[in-house]
């Protein structure tokens, strides 16, 4: 892509209202626009990212054994009334009325309207287990919409919903969600910690935050520092393989991690003084067991063993995208930018002409765009007419992996300059070495 054809709207100037060095660099480097409070447009770059983190969701989810669908935003009250969440939600919820005058709102989240797709097709336990999962956009009425896409009112969500027999079928079913969530992090170049979080009137065990540690993070937790170094479950893992998940999973339990709603002083100062770790930190995703909290209501029951009819045991699980694009920029970034992990980088080069106009340097660009794109990577080529020193800042601030540096005087040579943005690492290399060292 030539950025002289792109839609590139970085900023000069820090944004005032932004607060948080995410929400200053994504607006700075043109990934959203607000639209009205905690509403925002995804730019160009920005939904790159926003897709490149939902294809890694979904091929995690899709590994797991759920099974993708969609739903709409636009959800009738009457579903709502039957669980008797329609009063209870409050102000957060959007509700909307159409012109016959009927009770509409935008969905916070699918519980209902998964569990009566559910009801209206499965009957028999031997369709379990189940598991449904979307990608879609919730709106949420937040009282404080803040800190960019972190918390805003309009935000993409990823939300699988659970169907089984049991609650030891829903046990397995949980710890299928809690593996693919820490390969999904992992993927995403995250450390993503699971913590005890609150399970409500129903209790239990089975509740989990995935949270990353951030300064500027808005919980407040407390974990043993080894989960920082805990080994990731591999891609072949077995997800049919009841006992082996279950080994993961208490792995992953095994040290002490809570959000502060959940804080045991006692259990985190049994721990070793070097091994504390008392952080803020961003929810990146949720899972949650509840039983039969919405098919006894809604009447979601299947035909066991027995020959009798069962409530089903559900859960669900949530991932925010949206949330995510901004929870990795806090992660990884420096003073002159954005630096993205390799997978989810809007473009994975940034290619400079330092002197457009100059036939060599143009051809050795073209040349370097086409072969890089041959060997599968995507390249936005700086060939705007502008000064080496703006179009540097540019490519630090927009942060992809690669830059490649190309002038007259290095060409006089027949040398290129790579530069790694992660490390500042700089090789001078032939054009034909700079595409291998990029491509692999
Ligand atoms: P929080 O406590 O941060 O408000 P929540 O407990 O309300 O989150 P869930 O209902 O569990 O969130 O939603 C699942 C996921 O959706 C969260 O882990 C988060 O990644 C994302 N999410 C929730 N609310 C927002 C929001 N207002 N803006 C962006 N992402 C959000
Ligand atoms: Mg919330």
């Amino acid at each position: 892509m030539r950025l002289s054809r792109y839609f590139l709207p970085t900023l000069r100037e820090d944004p005032k209202e932004a607060e948080i060095v995410s929400h200053r660099l994504m607006l700075r480097a043109g990934l959203i626009r607000q639209q009205s409070a905690g509403i925002y447009s995804w730019l160009p770059i920005g939904l790159k990212v926003l897709n490149k983190i939902a294809a890694i969701v979904r091929e995690e989810q899709n590994r797991s054994g759920a099974v993708e669908l969609l739903m709409p935003t636009i959800q009738s009250a009457d579903l709502w009334r039957e669980s008797g969440r329609y009063d209870a939600y409050g102000k957060e919820m959007l509700r909307i009325t159409d012109r016959h005058e009927r009770e509409m709102l935008y969905g916070p989240t699918n519980e209902e309207m998964i569990t009566d797709i559910f009801r209206s097709y499965v009957r028999s336990y031997k369709d379990l287990p189940l598991n449904l999962y979307h990608i879609q956009w919730k709106f949420r009425d937040e009282i404080r919409p803040r800190f960019g896409t972190m918390r805003s009112r309009e935000f993409l969500m990823k939300d699988a919903y659970s169907f089984d027999i049991d609650q030891a079928g829903a046990r397995h079913s949980y710890n299928r969600m809690f593996v693919a969530y820490l390969r999904t992090f992992a993927r995403l170049g995250l450390k993503a910690i699971p913590m005890q979080a609150d399970t409500g009137p129903i209790g239990g065990d089975l509740s989990h935050e995935f949270i990353i540690l951030a300064s500027t993070g808005e919980s407040e937790v407390f974990c043993h520092r080894d989960f920082l170094d805990f080994p990731i479950p591999a891609a072949d893992t077995d997800f049919d393989d009841v006992a082996g998940l279950q080994s993961i999973v208490d792995k992953w339990t095994s040290l002490y991690a809570a959000t502060s709603e959940k804080h045991d002083e006692a259990a985190f100062a049994a721990i070793p003084n070097d091994r504390k770790v008392s952080a803020r930190g961003i929810e990146v995703g949720h899972i949650f067991y509840f039983g039969t909290k919405y098919s006894l209501p809604m009447k979601a029951t299947v035909t066991g063993p027995d020959g009798k009819e069962h409530p089903v045991h559900m859960g669900s699980y949530g991932i925010g995208p949206s949330r995510l694009v901004a929870a990795i920029i806090e992660a990884s970034h420096d003073e002159a930018g954005i630096v993205w992990p390799d997978p989810i980088a809007p473009f994975d080069v940034s290619l400079i002409n330092i002197k457009v106009g100059d036939t060599a340097t143009d051809e050795a660009c073209a040349h370097l765009h086409r072969a890089l794109a041959l060997r599968g990577l995507d390249v936005l080529y700086d060939d705007r007419d502008e000064r080496p020193g703006a179009k540097f800042a540019t490519a630090d601030l927009v942060g992809m992996p690669w830059q490649i540096l190309v002038g007259p005087k290095g060409l006089a040579d027949g040398k290129v300059e790579v530069k790694r943005r992660a490390t500042g690492e700089r090789e001078l290399l032939s054009i034909e070495d700079a595409v291998t060292r990029i491509a692999g």
